[in-house]
């Protein structure tokens, strides 16, 4: 039992924000509280890997001195007698950062670097926590969150660690999100925004009774506030829905955080750092089913690949020749509808776009397009309720859609489009749906 609370990168952005943070975690009883990086850090790491690894030192510096203001500022505000072991501290990072920059080495360097945000921050945040007075314990990711060789996280030593070490009931267990230990035993991490996933995980394996991640928005909204005008948060969702959402291009929520607590039953909370009091989102079992359309979300970036091929005409197997070359190359499909003569699908990740259309040929011919977006309309939208469908369709009647997709889950529709149609897309269904 207990609670996790995890809180981006603004959140923990500035002194200000990390004592807004600690009054946060002893109001609610947190259990473990997972860090961020504060905002900007893992982007000016990035930057700082990309920089050594082309031998470019003066923008490794300029990041670093960039970072280094940053971090000693809050050291200089949040802090007063553990401020010089702070400093120590972040010198050590620093040090790290500095030595893995000047002998670059692919992979390794640039995952010990990336990983020295979350490090430092929580580093930070728990000196602020002791020199208060709080029971606080500071403790590594990487000694429980350990991953396999495809990346995959180990839940039962998950699960084994955190019942030893966050074994005393009072006290504050404090940690990294994003990073974790790969089946090399190095530092690695869950990928961008992946501090979410790490909650989430975390708080399956304590047996939470709730995650909340506290970002600086008032929960999800029904469509993307900085496309559209009008947009609110809701309230209450299903754990299909926000995955969906997520999945589809809901900035605030890392899609994969939602399957471990929808395992479980473990509610998420969406809730806002700079506003406490604001009832944020709920994701949980419970089905909100006032309305037919719950929101709209559009994740950008996609590749849509289509194969024609006579070959499919009544014969079995097709498909899996298809699928087994994504297979391959690693590369997950996002949509697909089929004819007889002609499959499409679609991607988000184009690294192995070549070798993946090398190989299709075989099958049939290809075409590619880039630079098409796909929008999810997620409510309850069963097949038997009519006219649903053709709502949605005559409110972006304006807009040549691509692909439709629909099926037995009830739970949206799916629609890709040319990106430079998005802004009036999501517009078109906020004025007409909701
Ligand atoms: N700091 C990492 C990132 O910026 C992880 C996270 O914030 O979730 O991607
Ligand atoms: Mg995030």
């Amino acid at each position: 039992m207990g609670i996790v609370l995890k809180f981006g990168g603004t959140s923990v952005g500035s002194a200000a924000n990390m004592r807004r943070v600690a009054s946060i975690i002893k109001d609610e009883r947190a259990t473990v509280t997972v860090l961020s990086a504060m905002s900007g850090t893992t982007d000016a790491l990035v930057k700082t890997v990309v920089a050594a690894s082309e031998g470019d030192a003066a923008t490794v510096k300029e990041q670093l001195e960039m970072l280094r203001r940053k971090y000693s500022t809050c050291i200089a505000e949040l802090l007063t007698v553990n401020a010089p072991q702070a400093l120590e501290r972040m010198e050590a990072s620093f040090g790290v950062i500095e030595r893995q920059a000047a002998a670059f080495e692919c992979y390794t360097s640039e995952r010990t670097i990336i990983s020295q945000g979350e490090l430092l921050t929580s580093a930070i945040f728990t000196l602020h926590l002791l020199e208060n007075g709080v029971k606080a314990v500071l403790l590594n990711a990487p000694d429980f969150m350990r991953t396999d060789d495809r990346g995959k996280v180990d839940t039962a030593f998950l699960r084994e660690k955190l019942e030893t070490l966050t074994s005393d009931g009072d006290t504050y267990y404090i940690t990294q999100g994003f990073i974790c230990a790969n089946h090399r035993g190095e530092v690695d991490n869950l990928g961008r925004g992946g501090s979410d996933y790490s909650a989430a995980l975390i708080g399956a394996a304590i047996g939470g009774s709730e995650v909340q991640i506290w970002t600086d928005i008032d929960g999800m909204h029904n469509n993307d506030p900085r496309f559209v005008t009008n947009t609110y948060p809701i309230r209450r969702m299903s754990f299909d829905e926000a995955a969906e959402l997520a999945y589809f291009g809901a900035k605030i929520l890392h899609p994969a955080t939602i399957q471990p607590c929808k395992e479980l039953g473990i509610p998420v909370l969406l809730r806002n750092t700079m506003e406490p009091s604001a009832p944020g989102t709920t994701i949980s079992d419970d089905d909100d089913s006032g309305r037919d359309f719950h929101a709209v979300a559009a994740k950008d970036g996609i590749t849509v690949i289509r194969i024609h091929s006579t070959r499919m005409l009544m014969a079995y197997g097709f498909l899996r020749q298809v699928f087994e070359v994504f297979e391959r190359h690693r590369t997950p499909i996002d949509m697909i509808t089929t004819s007889e003569v002609a499959v499409s699908l679609t991607v988000d990740n184009d690294s192995c776009l070549e070798e993946i259309v090398a190989e299709l040929r075989t099958l049939g011919s290809i075409e590619v397009e880039r630079d098409n977006s796909i929008v999810c309309v997620v409510g309850n939208i069963g097949y038997d309720k009519l006219g649903l469908a053709a709502h949605i369709f005559d409110s972006i009647a304006g807009v040549p859609v691509k692909m439709i997709s629909y099926g037995a889950s009830h739970r949206s529709i799916v629609v890709l489009i040319d990106t430079r149609f998005k802004r009036q897309t999501l517009q078109s269904l906020n004025d007409h749906l909701f």
